[in-house]
């Protein structure tokens, strides 16, 4: 049998988090035959919650869940885990300005960055889910300088799963016969959504979006707009954020980086930049990654058009701006 694999879950006491947790517990993210002990961090006011979390796992008598952990304290939640999903975060408040809420979120990912680099297991994998995202994983990573940069990640799956599922819906196909497709940039508003590559396994084979979905007016127009916006059209129709739809992508980021995309797939996720594809290094970018063995790569090669460049390049902007915005709050 496996020995258990102690996954860290912060802002858990939230919706995302009340979502995530019993995925965890139940073998989607790592499989039906790994066992996990669940550390679940939050807030002092949130504590009674938390505890009400850890009560409804236990009754919830997962097989695989060996352990939990509903703690206030960061460094005791932090020790020895060997993944981290950081979901908790101050929340934009109305009249609060950006830089107040980045000034919020700089102090939240410092402490924790230093709890993780010291306490937590050796090659813990760390996934920022809490935004801003980008910037979050870029100070985490600043902040744990024993934790190595491919190890810290931020999520952009949904938003690459909400294009697949945009795609598909468009094409009268079946989402798992679509792939490939990209979220380059910030999980914001300026990401870009790229269709240029991706492909609909059809009867003949595979074939372009772009030969199936002849309307080029919508993959460049409505249908960018639509991903970049969905948050708000959830928020705006359910009243509150997307809790179900992030948890399931957290758990898709997790298990692709840990057990591996198949062969021919990428998917996107926001990682340290190396300068790839002209974007500017130090930065935390969503890019097409394959992972093997536990370990992301980008993607190389793909050509990128005049229309796609300026939107890489325009979200990139939007990631520098935030950075130094970032680095003022330090
Ligand atoms: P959610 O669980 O809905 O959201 C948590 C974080 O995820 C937010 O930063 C949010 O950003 C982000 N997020 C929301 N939807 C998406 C999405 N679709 N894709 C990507 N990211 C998304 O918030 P709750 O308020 O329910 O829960 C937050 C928890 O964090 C609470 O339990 C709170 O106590 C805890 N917390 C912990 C802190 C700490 O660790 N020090 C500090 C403050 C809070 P956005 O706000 O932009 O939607």
């Amino acid at each position: 049998a496996k020995d258990p694999v102690r996954i860290l879950v912060t802002g858990a006491a939230g919706q995302i988090g009340y979502a995530l947790v019993p995925l965890i517990a139940r073998g989607t993210m790592l499989g039906p035959d790994q066992p996990v002990i669940l550390h679940l961090l939050d807030i002092p006011p949130a504590a009674e919650s938390l505890n009400g979390v850890k009560m409804e796992l236990i009754d919830a008598a997962f097989p695989l869940l060996r352990g939990v952990v509903a703690t206030t304290n960061v460094v005791g939640a932090c020790k020895d885990v060997n993944i981290a999903i950081m979901v908790g975060g101050f929340p934009r408040k109305e009249g609060m300005e950006r830089k107040d809420v980045m000034s919020k979120n700089v102090s939240i990912y410092k402490e924790q960055a230093s709890a993780l680099d010291q306490y937590a297991a050796e090659n813990v994998k760390i996934l920022v889910v809490a935004n801003p995202a980008n910037t979050n994983a870029l100070i985490l990573k600043e902040f744990a300088p024993s934790i190595p940069e491919k190890n810290i990640s931020c999520l952009t799956r949904l938003d690459h799963n909400r294009a697949l599922g945009q795609v598909a819906e468009r094409a009268g196909v079946s989402v798992s016969d679509v792939k490939n497709v990209i979220i380059w940039g910030n999980h914001s508003s300026t990401q870009y959504p790229d269709v240029n590559h991706a492909v609909i396994t059809t009867q003949e084979g595979e074939k372009p979006v772009r030969a199936i979905i002849a309307d080029n007016a919508w993959l460049d127009g409505d249908f960018i707009t639509t991903v970049q916006q969905r948050g708000a059209a959830i928020i705006k129709a359910r009243k509150l954020s997307s809790a179900l739809s992030a948890a399931s992508s957290a758990c898709d980021h997790i298990r692709d980086w840990v057990l591996g995309t198949p062969k021919g797939t990428w998917v996107s996720m926001g990682v340290y930049s190396d300068g790839s594809y002209g974007v500017p290094s130090g930065l935390i970018y969503s890019y097409p990654v394959t992972c093997a063995g536990g370990e992301w790569t980008i993607f190389q090669g793909l050509s990128i058009d005049e229309f796609s460049r300026a939107k890489l390049d325009a979200t990139a902007a939007e990631l520098v701006e935030e950075k130094a915005m970032a680095y003022l709050c330090l």
